[in-house]
This record gives C-alpha cells, sequence and structure tokens, in this order.
C-alpha cells in the first residue's frame, strides 16, 4: 500500500516551500485533490512509495480574486465554483466562467482550483487553452526565486514548472476587448476534453482579418495559431481554414488517426463558427 507518511496544512506560501523542500522526494502540493487523489489511489499497490501531502488550499493569500491595475488577478486555489461565480471574472473573463463550467461535476467544482487544473501535467485539462487565449501570465514561487511567466513558457517548462515551485496567481490583462467562439468534445459525460478549440479576435467589431485560434486535447498541449484569415466567411471557407490548421497540427504526430482528423476539424470549425455568427451579432 501506498503510504501517505506526512499531511502538512499549509499557513502561508512560505510554509508550504519549506515543506517542499523538507520533502524533496515525496512533496506534492494538495488543492482540491481531484486530480492528484485519483492518481494517488491508483499507485497505492506500488509498495514502498511514500508522499507528503502539502496542502496549499488554506492559504488566504491564494483564494482572493481582484482587479490590479489593468489585470485580473486570480489566486490559484480559488475554486472553479468560486470562479464561475465571481463578479470580476463574469465581467472580465467571461470565457474562463464558460470553460469553468463544463469541467466535471458541480461536486468536483466545488473542490478542483484554478491552480490545480492548470498544473495537474496533463493536456486534456480544460482551462489551458482560455488562459493561453487570454493571454495570462503565470506566477510561479521558487523558494528564493518569485518567477512570472506565460502560458508558452509554462508549457515548454513542463514538470520543471510546477515541480519546484507554488503557482501563486494567475495575472489575466483585461484591456483589450475580446470575441470567442468555442467548442469541445469529450467522449465521457463528466470527463476531460477529447479535444477543445478556442477562437478568438480583438479590437473593433466586424474586423475578422486577424483570427487567433487555440487548439489542444488529448496527447495535444494547447497551441495558438494567430494571424489566420476566414476569407469570405462562408461556410467552405471555414472548413478550410479548419481543416488547413488541424492538418498543421496533425503533421508529423506519431498515432493521429482519421477520426482523430475529423473529430478535431469538426470542433475546430464550431469554434470558428460560433465566432464568425457572434461577431455578426455583435
Ligand atoms: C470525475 C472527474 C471529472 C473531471 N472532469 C474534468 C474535466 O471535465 N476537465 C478537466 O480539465 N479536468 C477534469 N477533472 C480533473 C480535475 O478535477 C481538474 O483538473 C481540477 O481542476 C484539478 O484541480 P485540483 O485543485 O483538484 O488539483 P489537485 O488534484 O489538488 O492537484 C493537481 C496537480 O497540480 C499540483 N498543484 C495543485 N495546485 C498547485 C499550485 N498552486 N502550484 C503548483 N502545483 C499545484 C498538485 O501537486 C497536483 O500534481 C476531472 C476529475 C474527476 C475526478
Amino acid at each position: 500500500m501506498t503510504t501517505i507518511t506526512n499531511y502538512v496544512q499549509a499557513a502561508s506560501i512560505e510554509m508550504a516551500l519549506q515543506a517542499l523542500a523538507d520533502n524533496k522526494m515525496s512533496g506534492r502540493f494538495l488543492a482540491g485533490g481531484t486530480s492528484l487523489m485519483p492518481i494517488l489511489n491508483l499507485l497505492r499497490y506500488q509498495p514502498g512509495v511514500t508522499h507528503t501531502l502539502i496542502d496549499i488550499k488554506h492559504i488566504e493569500g491564494l483564494r482572493t480574486i481582484e482587479l490590479q491595475a489593468d489585470e485580473l488577478v486570480i489566486g490559484a486555489a480559488v475554486t472553479l465554483s468560486e470562479l464561475t461565480k465571481h463578479q470580476l471574472v463574469l465581467e472580465h473573463a467571461p470565457v474562463l466562467v464558460r470553460v469553468a463550467k463544463v469541467i466535471g461535476s458541480r461536486e468536483i467544482r466545488n473542490r478542483a482550483t484554478l491552480g490545480g487544473n492548470l498544473c495537474s501535467g496533463d493536456p486534456r485539462a480544460d482551462l489551458l487553452l482560455p488562459t493561453m487565449a487570454l493571454l495570462a501570465r503565470l506566477q510561479f514561487v521558487h523558494m528564493d526565486d518569485p518567477n512570472v511567466m506565460g502560458m508558452s513558457e509554462f508549457l515548454a517548462q513542463g514538470n520543471r514548472a510546477r515541480q519546484h515551485a507554488i503557482l501563486t496567481h494567475i495575472y489575466i490583462p483585461i484591456a483589450r476587448e475580446v470575441r470567442w467562439g468555442y467548442s469541445r468534445l469529450a467522449e465521457k459525460s463528466m470527463g476531460r476534453c477529447n479535444i477543445a478549440a478556442m477562437a478568438l479576435v480583438a479590437g473593433e467589431s466586424g474586423s475578422l482579418k486577424e483570427i487567433g485560434l487555440v487548439v489542444g486535447g488529448e496527447a495535444l498541449w494547447p497551441q495558438y495559431f494567430t494571424g489566420l484569415h476566414i476569407g469570405s466567411g462562408a461556410k467552405g471557407s471555414i472548413l478550410t481554414l479548419a481543416e488547413k490548421v488541424v492538418s498543421e497540427i496533425a503533421a508529423g504526430k506519431v498515432g493521429w488517426s482519421d477520426y482523430r482528423t475529423a473529430t478535431a476539424v469538426t470542433v475546430v470549425y464550431e469554434a470558428l463558427e460560433e465566432l464568425m455568427n457572434n461577431e455578426a451579432n455583435a
């Protein structure tokens, strides 16, 4: 059986980092536990594996949502339920609310946190897409080295970013006016996404020249395409763009099936189509 040798309830970021330093091999941050605990359950038959859970969800500074200058600053331990109901998030980052609402069930969202979702090490984590599309920056704090990074750097660093530091805050710029289209396919009714796409256009409505598109999902860390063009805006040209983007993603990917291409094209198409409709109604 796996033995959880230690449980530390951290009252501050410093205490959490100290506990991590004291338990170099076995320390793991625990937020909502909805991703971590199922993994630890699976590992319980590995003899000799031990873990020290460092509970960070009671650290007060990690549970706040506030405006600072022209950024929305969200604490990493804010739960998804808190996120979806908060007036500042509804007002300044509604797309985050929209995506958070499709995650798991109400019970899961009551425990799961934004930071836990981003740090779960799973490319299917749904909040990676809107966080990237919103050009969010992530504040990680190491023992003596705070480090703010963009999503691309975070994804490039992979485990290194998460394992030795605590994600404390997510900074979302709120100045640019953005319109969205979003689509997601999950094969299980309450499960992580297989493929998801978010299309966006910034600036004044009617200027659909420069479209951004973020696509991610199973075995696919989110990729951000910028400067895309839809041509006439007719359904045929939306489909052409969707096929072009997906063939770029699929190029060189081992095990990428025709089924995956078909579902990805559909999801990208739907995101672009919704963006077009929203733009037309703006
Ligand atoms: C039934 C079910 C359905 C689910 N459906 C979805 C879904 O639809 N979409 C989806 O994206 N996910 C889904 N999940 C996965 C999970 O619920 C989410 O990813 C959730 O947001 C994880 O957050 P948490 O707070 O529970 O993370 P935890 O489980 O506490 O932590 C996850 C990982 O992140 C690390 N971590 C947590 N916080 C920090 C931090 N601040 N700094 C550094 N590292 C940190 C932990 O050490 C751990 O490795 C589902 C899970 C279940 C059980």
